[in-house]
Formats: structure tokens, sequence, C-alpha cells
């Protein structure tokens, strides 16, 4: 029998109508709209799209959106003198500045510069040291979608074993603290694992978060596992056309496991349902009202 499919996509649509719902709730009970500034430095092209994207949802649910675009040779001065700014305005719930910055800025000093409470991707070393010490935090968007959706498909995470394959600090190791906090049994595995294939075979959860393309393949799957597949990576496909994989080769690991997230229409669409999510989070906790149900860790 064949995995169940995780339907990203349409997870992430029920993630958004939930956050408009309480933002309709908010604007007419409190007369709160909340807000989520965006700073792009340069003109990546990758990242102009994800700042749209998310813009355009951002409005969609019913919160007011703050675009900031920078150019490319912007003072890291210049660049906090904003996030200051930003920090101050009670207008702004959300502050999000758009990864990767131009090499001459220091990313972590940026991020940092932000106020913990507004800081929306989760990345600030407060919220990463909360998050660790299982704290309430602001989590990271990849890896708060991808528990909710193991969530909803299990039930209760407890006891089960998992393996996240990747330790980077925006996905592999948030994820595995995400995945104690349910009290899985996690094991983090990297390029330096030995014999990863046996490694992953022991796991009733598998997180790829490699940007390996299809690296992952069904004969590392323990039978019914849940394989949860984080990487997007462009490929050429047939006749030079591009293609989007994840690090996991689709149809060999569906055959094996017990659920799957494809891609694309996996993970992706629940990164900003996400970063939503955050912010409305963020609104409620700086006005001192309830939190929404089911939308945070
Ligand atoms: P990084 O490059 O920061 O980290 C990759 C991790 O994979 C590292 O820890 C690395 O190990 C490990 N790794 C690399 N090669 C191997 C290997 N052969 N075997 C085992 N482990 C290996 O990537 P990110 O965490 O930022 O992203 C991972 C993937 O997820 C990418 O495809 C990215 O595009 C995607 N992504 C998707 C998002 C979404 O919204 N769906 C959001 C963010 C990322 P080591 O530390 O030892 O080098």
């Amino acid at each position: 029998m064949g995995a169940t499919v995780i339907d990203g996509k349409k997870f992430a649509a029920g993630v958004r109508e939930q956050v408009a719902a309480h933002v309709t709730k908010l604007k007419s009970e409190n007369g709160i709209t909340p807000g989520l500034a965006v700073v792009l430095v340069g003109e990546d092209p990758a990242s102009q799209v994800y700042v749209r994207s998310k813009g355009k949802q951002t409005v969609e649910v019913g919160m007011n959106s703050y675009e900031h675009r920078l150019d490319a040779d912007t003072s890291e001065a210049d660049l906090l003198a904003l996030i200051a700014k930003l920090n101050n305005d009670p207008d702004v719930h959300g502050i999000l500045v758009q990864l990767p910055l131009p090499a001459h800025l220091d990313s972590d000093l940026v991020i940092n510069s932000i106020d913990p409470a507004k800081d929306v991707d989760g990345f600030h070393i407060s919220n990463v040291g909360l998050l660790g010490t299982g704290q309430k935090s602001m989590v990271p968007c990849t890896p708060l979608g991808c528990l909710m959706m193991l969530r909803e498909h299990h039930g209760s995470l407890s006891g089960l074993s998992a393996v996240v394959v990747g330790r980077s600090n925006i996905v592999g190791k948030p994820m595995a603290q995400l995945l104690l906090g349910d009290s899985c049994t996690v094991t983090i595995a990297h390029s330096r694992t030995k014999d990863l294939p046996e490694v992953v075979r022991q796991a009733d959860i598998v997180v790829a978060a490699v940007g390996r393309p299809e690296m992952v393949t069904g004969d590392w799957i323990k039978p019914g596992a849940t394989v949860i597949d984080v990487g997007i990576n462009r490929i050429e496909g047939a006749e030079g056309k591009a293609r989007l994989v994840g690090d996991c080769h689709y149809e060999s690991c569906a055959a094996v496991a017990g659920a799957i997230t494809p891609v694309p229409g996996g993970v992706g669409p629940m990164t900003i349902a996400c970063l939503l999510a955050n912010t409305l989070t963020a609104c409620c906790r700086a006005n001192d009202l309830a939190e929404p149900e089911g939308l945070t860790a």
C-alpha cells in the first residue's frame, strides 16, 4: 500500500484561514491589526520572489504588510537604524530580515538587533535559547510547519524515534528541539554521520533538511515511517526543463513510508503560513491577549 500524502498546500491554506479568522476578531474586538515588516537588502532574485509572496499573503489574511527594500550597498549602521525604528514601532508586531544578506553585512549582528518579541523568524539568539530550554519563544517557521503536520498526522509524537538529517541553525537544530519538546527520541544526523542509511532506518519519523537532491532513498526508510522532506532543489528535468525535487527520492520513499510530504506542495507552503501564524502570536503577546490555539509550538 502506498504512503499517505501529507498535503502541505491544503494544510497551509487551513493555517492561513485560522490566522485570518483570528485577525478579523482582533480587529473587531480589540481594534488591533497585526503588522509584519519585511526588510530586503539587495536584489537577489529568489529573495525578491519570497518577499513578494510574504507581502501578498500577509495582506490576504488581513494584516498590515510593511516592505523595506534597501540598496545592496546599504551600510550596517543604516540597516541597524531601520531595525531600531521597527523595534520601537507599535504597529509592527513582526520583523523579518530576508536572508542571505550581502557579504559586507554581519547577519548574526543584524538578526540579534531585532527585538526578540518581534523576531518572527525565531533566529534571535534569545529565541534559540528559549526554545532549547523548553520555554515560550518565537519558533523558526519551517520546523514549526513540519511539527504542525506531524502532530496532525500522528496525534501524539511521544516516544517515537525521530531522525533529523541536517544540523543547520534554521532547520535541523530547531526541528530536533521541537521533536524533543514533543517527547520524541531524537537523533541529529549530518555530513559526518557514519552509515547514514542505517541511522535513518531506525526512525519512525524522518526529517530531511540537507539540500542534496533525492539523497534519501526508499531502502533507507523503515516501513510505515513518516517522511518529512524539507529540501528544495532545482534540477534539470526532461528536455532541459528545470524541476523541483526534495532531499528524498519521492517514488521509492513513498513506496515504503506510511506518510510523506511531496516536493513541491509539502513543507514549502507551510513556511509562509507559519510566518503569518508567528506574526499573529507576536501581536497577541504584545497586547497581553490570548494566543491562537494550535498555531504555536
Ligand atoms: P544547510 O546547507 O544550512 O545545511 C545542510 C545540512 O545538511 C548540514 O547540516 C550538512 O551537514 C547536512 N548534509 C550535507 N550533506 C550531507 C550528506 N551527504 N549527508 C548527511 N548530511 C549532509 O541547509 P538548510 O538547513 O538551510 O536547508 C536544507 C534544505 O532545506 C535545502 O534544500 C533548503 O533549500 C531547504 N529549505 C527549505 C525550506 C522550506 O521552506 N521548505 C526552508 C529552508 C530550507 P554538515 O553540518 O555536517 O555540513
